[in-house]
């Protein structure tokens, strides 16, 4: 079942074209990897997707609904309620430092105001638990370390039940040591069937957790294909040189 199609997506910052014809369609339960160099349009792409960027030109549909088609806009409040079944997890975490691990999990579910907070109290237990932070419930951010910030993150993204979770390099501002932890929530989500899309570098969890692969170069995508089609046998030389450099 495709959850999410886009389809000739492109942007431009004044002359130069970040995102070019971008088309791919997710499908329920993928875990897709986007990999590819730096300045490719990667986060551009991902951002686009959950309305933290404009496109320029081309379509976003999510289960269905337009967000933006042909390159026009779907209204305000529409937009809303089609992002807020999607979470994004950032490199540099973006947790709220003034705000405790528990409050940074229940502070969007609150604002929408669609559930009691002891629905959102008792989801927020549920997912410390998950991520093996329960007794840093009432700690600031600043306290934490790296993998346990992320991990924190992915628990936020997770309070709004996303149907999709976007991932832009999640442990690439992390000490190698505590990029494994991080790594491990995601491989078990991905086994508890949550959709992802994962720009990433870690090419080993690209090939064992994802079951698409796309490789984006310079705004475009170049190739995309299941892990071990496109790690063994890439079919253009642009793929093959990255990978020649990244694994
Ligand atoms: P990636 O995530 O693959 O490294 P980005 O999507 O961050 O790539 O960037 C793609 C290109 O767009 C780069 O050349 C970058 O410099 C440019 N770019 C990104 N954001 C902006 C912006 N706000 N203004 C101008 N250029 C930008
Ligand atoms: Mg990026």
């Amino acid at each position: 079942m495709t959850i999410m199609e886009v389809s000739s997506l492109k942007k431009s910052y004044g002359k130069l074209d970040v995102l070019k014809q971008i088309t791919f369609d997710v499908n329920k339960n993928d875990v897709i990897a986007v990999i590819g160099p730096s300045g490719s349009g990667k986060s551009t792409m991902l951002r686009s997707l959950v309305h933290l960027e404009e496109i320029d030109g081309g379509t976003i549909s999510v289960s269905g609904n337009f967000l933006v088609r042909d390159g026009v806009y779907t209204k305000p409040q529409e937009i809303k309620q089609i992002t807020a079944k999607m979470g994004m997890v950032f490199q540099h975490f973006n947790l709220f430092p003034h705000l405790t691990v528990k409050e940074n999990l229940e502070l969007a579910p609150k604002m929408v105001k669609k559930e009691s907070s002891a629905e959102i109290k008792q989801r927020s237990t549920e997912l410390l638990e998950k991520i093996g932070l329960t007794d840093w419930a009432e700690a600031y951010p600043g306290k934490l370390s790296g993998g346990q910030k992320q991990r924190v993150a992915i628990a936020r993204a997770l309070m709004m039940n996303p149907d999709i979770l976007l991932f832009d390099e999640p442990t690439s501002a992390l000490d190698p040591e505590l990029t494994g932890e991080v790594l491990q929530v995601m491989k078990d989500l991905a086994q508890e069937h949550m959709t992802m899309i994962v720009v990433t570098h870690e090419m080993g969890f690209a090939k064992e957790v994802a079951n698409k692969v796309i490789f984006m170069d310079n705004g475009e995508i170049v190739e995309s294909g299941a892990p071990e089609e496109l790690f063994t046998n890439p079919q253009f030389e642009r793929t093959k040189a990255f990978l020649n450099r990244s694994l």
